[in-house]
This record gives structure tokens, C-alpha cells and sequence, in this order.
């Protein structure tokens, strides 16, 4: 392998010809893992590894928590960029096999990543809330539904006066019209 990984890191794009902007030509390769994009510069002639860039997902600008990752076009010769704007500055790739399909797949797998390490910073936020992280790497978006229908709210009637009570399932709750203790169905 040309590319180290870290333990915790798995691969989930791998794109050939992928030429980035400012700085190769197009036999170079793109992985994405759950951490990292990786870009391997292989040169022009040669099959060798030039060099190895890294650039951290969790670096990818968001704006309310939506991935800055898009679709855009080369300006000289319109060609299709991936174009992924980072804290310190925009990367943009040309893809040359598929460009349209690859670049969409590229995109919604980012925004993936990126909505599940917004989901652990809030579930970290939220005392009492364990995360299993290999679990939610494997099921983006599982952990958003089991922390809202375990505490949904409910209304139903007092026993007593017949007023409209809310609480959670199972929740005794005392009517405010009659002081009967009600338990929430
Ligand atoms: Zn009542």
C-alpha cells in the first residue's frame, strides 16, 4: 500500500484519474475514508508515488452543519470539478471517467460523514447518551432516530376532569385542574 491509515480509518471512495487543480496530471488517485481524503500523486510517466497528500474531513467548512462540497465546473475548459472547500482554502478535482456520477457519490458520501460528526458532537452533549461509534460509522443515521423516539411526547386525558394532559410514556403526571395522578399512555 502507497497510503497509511490509522486504526480507526476505512476506506469508503477510491477514484482513478483524478487530476487536482494547481498541481498534477490526471493519472493521480482519490480515496476517501471516514477521516481523510487522500490524494496520491503518481506524475506523469512513472507509476511511482510522487507524494501523498492528506486532507482531514473534519477540516471541510460547514454552514449549519451542511458540508461545503460541490459540483462546479473548470472555467478554462468546463470540465467537472469536485470542488471542496476547507477552512484554509478550496481543493478541486477533475474527474475523467464518469465525472457526473463520481463527483455526486463523492459529495453525498462527505455530507455523510459530516452529518454523522454532527450527530456525535451532539449525542456528546447530551449527558446520559451513549455512543458507539463503530456503530453509527456503519448505520449513518440510526443514532438520530433512536434519540427522539425514546422521548416523545404525549397527550392524554385526566381520569378525573377529562383535561388534557402531556408527558412521556409511562410518566405520572398530576392534573393542575384536579390533582389527579394520571399515568401517561
Ligand atoms: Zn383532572
Amino acid at each position: 500500500m502507497d497510503y497509511n491509515l490509522q486504526i480507526d480509518e476505512g476506506v469508503l471512495l477510491q477514484s482513478i484519474k483524478v487530476k487536482r487543480m494547481g498541481g498534477s496530471d490526471s493519472l493521480d488517485e482519490l480515496i476517501l475514508t471516514n477521516l481523510n481524503i487522500i490524494y496520491i500523486d503518481r506524475g506523469r510517466y512513472t507509476k511511482n508515488v510522487k507524494k501523498v497528500l492528506y486532507f482531514p474531513v473534519e477540516d471541510i467548512k460547514r454552514i449549519d452543519g451542511k458540508a461545503q462540497v460541490a459540483l462546479g465546473q473548470n472555467g478554462r475548459n468546463s470540465s467537472l470539478q469536485l470542488q471542496i472547500y476547507f477552512n484554509n482554502g478550496v481543493e478541486s478535482f477533475e474527474f475523467s471517467k464518469k465525472a457526473k456520477k463520481e463527483i455526486k457519490k463523492w459529495i453525498k458520501t462527505i455530507n455523510s460523514i459530516i452529518d454523522n460528526m454532527e450527530i456525535e458532537e451532539e449525542s456528546k452533549a447530551i449527558p446520559g447518551v451513549k455512543v458507539v461509534t463503530e456503530t453509527i460509522r456503519d448505520t449513518f443515521g440510526v443514532i438520530a432516530n433512536t434519540l427522539t423516539k425514546n422521548k416523545k411526547l404525549l397527550t392524554s386525558k385526566c381520569t378525573g376532569c377529562n383535561a388534557i394532559l402531556t408527558g412521556y410514556k409511562k410518566e405520572v403526571v398530576r392534573c393542575k385542574y384536579c390533582d389527579t395522578k394520571n399515568i401517561i399512555k
